[in-house]
C-alpha cells in the first residue's frame, strides 16, 4: 500500500466537473508533480488533499488512515502557495515560529526547531529581517520553512515558483528538490511548466480536464508520450496524423498507427551537398525559420506544406544552413512514437 492513496476523487462546482475519478499514489519520500494547463484541476486536487475543499466522491488515505472527512487542522499537511503569504509585521524568525506557537509549544522547544529550519533554507543571519527586506526567492524559502517546521506528513506546493523571475525559479526549484530529498519529505508539487516538472520530479502526473492523462518518470513521460495532448504539452514534439504524413509524402513512417509524435532532436538534417544520392531520405524541404536557443539551433522546415521542427546541436559555424536552404531529412523508424489522438 502506498503512503498516500487518492482513490476515484470526483469534485464538481455546480455543473462543472473539475475532478473526474482521479486516482493517484505517492510513496513515502517521493516527489510527485501534478502538471497540466491552467484550469485542469490541479489546485482543486491539492486543496482536497489538504482538506481545504471537500470532495463529492472518492477517498484520500494517508499512512493507511482514511482522512477524507478529517478537518484540515488535524491532517498535519504543509502547504506553500504562489503568493508567499508571510506576515509582513513579523520577522523571519517569528514567521517560521508562528505555527509552533499556535500549537502551544514553549519558547525552549521552538528555538531549536526554527534554527534547524533556518539552516535548511540557508537564511541564518536573516532571522530578524522582515519580509519586505527579503527578495522574492528568500520570502518563498521562509514560506517553505514555515510549512516544514511542523514536520508535516505531506508537503503540498501549489505553483510556488510562479511569481519569481526565471533565473531565481531555476535556482529555487533545485533547492526545493535538495531540501525535499534531505528531509525525505513526501511532496506534491503543482506546476504548469513542463521543464520545471521534468527537472525535479520522481514521477509526473499529467492532468487534462480533471483527469489523469499519463503517469510516469520524467524520462518515460518525455520519451513515451501516450497521447497527442501529452506530446504537445510536454515538449516541442512534431505531432502528425497519418493523413498529414501521407499528403506531405514523408517516407519511412511505421505501417501501423494513425497518429505520430517525433522529437525535433531525433530528426537528422543534411545539407543538400552532403546528402547521399543513394539514400532514401524521409523527406526534403526548405528551411523557413531558424532560431538559436544557445546550445541548440531550432529549424522549421516546410515539407510539402507541412511544418517540421528540427533541433540540432549548435556546433559553431560548422554548417551553412539558413532560411531558404533546401535540406534532406531523415527520421529513424524507432523515432516515430505512436500516440492516441486527443479529442
Ligand atoms: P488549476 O489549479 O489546474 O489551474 P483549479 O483547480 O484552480 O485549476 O480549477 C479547476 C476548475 O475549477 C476551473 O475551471 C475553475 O474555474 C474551477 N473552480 C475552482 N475553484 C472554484 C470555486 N471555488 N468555485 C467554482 N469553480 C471553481
Ligand atoms: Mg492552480
Amino acid at each position: 500500500m502506498s503512503f498516500v492513496q487518492i482513490e476515484n476523487v470526483t469534485k464538481s462546482y455546480t455543473k462543472n466537473k473539475v475532478l473526474d475519478k482521479v486516482s493517484l499514489t505517492i510513496e513515502e519520500g517521493e516527489f510527485i508533480t501534478l502538471l497540466g494547463p491552467s484550469g485542469c484541476g490541479k489546485s482543486t486536487l491539492l486543496r482536497a488533499i489538504a482538506g481545504l475543499n471537500d470532495i463529492d466522491t472518492g477517498a484520500i488515505i494517508i499512512g493507511g488512515k482514511d482522512i477524507t472527512c478529517m478537518p484540515p487542522k488535524k491532517r498535519n499537511i504543509g502547504m506553500v502557495f504562489q503568493s508567499y503569504a508571510l506576515f509582513p509585521n513579523m520577522t523571519v524568525y517569528d514567521n517560521i515560529a508562528f505555527g509552533l506557537k499556535m500549537d502551544g509549544l514553549s519558547k525552549k522547544q521552538i528555538i531549536p526547531l526554527v534554527e534547524e529550519m533556518l539552516d535548511v533554507i540557508d537564511l541564518r543571519g536573516k532571522e530578524n529581517h522582515y519580509p519586505n527586506q527579503l527578495s522574492g526567492g528568500q520570502q518563498q524559502r521562509v514560506a517553505l520553512a514555515r510549512a516544514l517546521v511542523k514536520k508535516p506528513t505531506v508537503l503540498l506546493l501549489d505553483e510556488p515558483l510562479s511569481a519569481l523571475d526565471a533565473k531565481i525559479r531555476r535556482i529555487l526549484r533545485n533547492e526545493i528538490r535538495r531540501i525535499q530529498q534531505r528531509l525525505n519529505m513526501t511532496t506534491v508539487f503543482v506546476t504548469h511548466d513542463q521543464e520545471e516538472a521534468l527537472s525535479v520530479s520522481d514521477r509526473i502526473y499529467i492532468m487534462n480536464h480533471g483527469t489523469v492523462e499519463q503517469v510516469g518518470t520524467p524520462n518515460e513521460i518525455y520519451n513515451k508520450p501516450r497521447t497527442e495532448f501529452v506530446a504537445r504539452f510536454i515538449g516541442n514534439y512534431n505531432v502528425w496524423s497519418r493523413d498529414q504524413v501521407e499528403s506531405a509524402s514523408l517516407n519511412g513512417a511505421p505501417v501501423q498507427g494513425n497518429m505520430f509524435a517525433v522529437r525535433p532532436e531525433a530528426i537528422q538534417l543534411f545539407e543538400l551537398r552532403d546528402a547521399d544520392p543513394l539514400t532514401d531520405y524521409t523527406a526534403s524541404g526548405t528551411i523557413t525559420f531558424m532560431t538559436i536557443l544557445g546550445n541548440v539551433i531550432r529549424y522549421e522546415i516546410n515539407v510539402d506544406g507541412l511544418n517540421v521542427k528540427v533541433d540540432r546541436l549548435n556546433d559553431l559555424g560548422l554548417d551553412s544552413l539558413n532560411v531558404g536552404s533546401v535540406v534532406k531529412l531523415n527520421i529513424p523508424l524507432e523515432e516515430w512514437k505512436h500516440i492516441e489522438k486527443t479529442v
